[in-house]
């Protein structure tokens, strides 16, 4: 959601809703960023933290320009509750961002299975199980909705303290080549028979946040990190390229993990004319 935080106009204020650590790093000077959660972990995130329910927002009405909930609607018991409050904050002309995991993929069974569940309260198994409520409760239109692709980074071990749960045994303990020749065998089968075996979820766009020009699907996502690049972009900024005989690697460039390059599929943005 990079590209709806460098349009905001100084002054704005950005909800960043069920942040945690803090769902997106402060892009700009002059924007206020809250991020709102019952708890925070120490040393986690940075700038205006509130503690808070979700469902009861300690806000005034109409005082946010930009609505994040970054895979936090997954989580919330009072969905619908927290749903309308997310509408009652908003400006008029405000936008929402909503990134979900889509519950019958194998990368959410994978992850709910690691972790017991993951804190997953709200399975949303189709993008009219977001769209519908989200429309009807904020009263923001939808715009656009976008196929997001896994990463497993939660498997890597670059990001599991310690061994990790035994289940990690299955996955080679999380080393991150594994994963990313496993990731790559994904999307390969995945473009060659049409399956879906690589997504993950999906983000939509509603109100006033424009999907603008963001070029999708982008599949190559960091298995380390989680960023999702373009091929443009990895082309001109990724290092390490090398070949394999046809598969080529690189290293990320916002964090340097080792990944494996996916060609591009068709385009697949699904856009509500406003
Ligand atoms: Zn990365």
């Amino acid at each position: 959601m990079i590209h709806l935080l460098s349009r905001l106009p100084a002054g704005a204020r950005v909800l960043d809703l069920g942040a945690a650590a803090g769902s997106f790093p402060d892009v700009r000077p002059g924007v206020l960023v809250v991020r709102l959660d019952l708890k925070f972990d120490p040393g986690g995130a940075a700038g205006c933290l509130v503690r808070g329910d979700a469902a009861r927002l300690p806000f005034a009405n109409g005082v946010f320009d930009l609505l994040v909930s970054n895979h936090s609607l997954e989580h919330f018991v009072e969905l619908e509750a927290v749903v309308r409050e997310m509408g009652r904050v908003a400006r008029p002309g405000a936008g929402l961002y909503v990134a979900v995991p889509d519950a019958g993929t194998l990368t959410d069974r994978i992850y709910r299975w690691i972790g017991r569940g993951g804190g997953h309260v709200n399975p949303f198994r189709k993008p009219a199980e977001v769209i519908v409520p989200i429309e009807r409760l904020t009263g923001l239109s939808h715009r656009a909705t976008r196929d997001l692709y896994s990463s497993l980074s939660f498997l890597n071990n670059h990001n599991v303290r310690g061994w990790g749960p035994k289940k990690l045994l299955l996955f080679a303990r999380g080393d991150e080549r594994f994963l990313a020749v496993l990731l790559w065998s994904l999307r390969t089968v995945d473009r060659v028979f049409g399956s879906g075996w690589s997504r993950y979820g999906w983000e939509f766009h509603f109100g006033a946040a424009d999907p603008g020009e963001a070029r999708d699907p982008w599949v190559n996502v960091c298995v380390r990190c989680g960023a999702g690049h373009s091929e443009e972009y990895l082309r001109e900024q990724a290092s390490g390229w090398r070949k394999f005989g046809p598969v080529e690697s690189y290293r990320c460039p916002a964090c340097g993990g080792f990944n494996l390059f996916s060609a591009e599929p068709v385009r697949r943005t699904r856009r509500t004319q406003p």
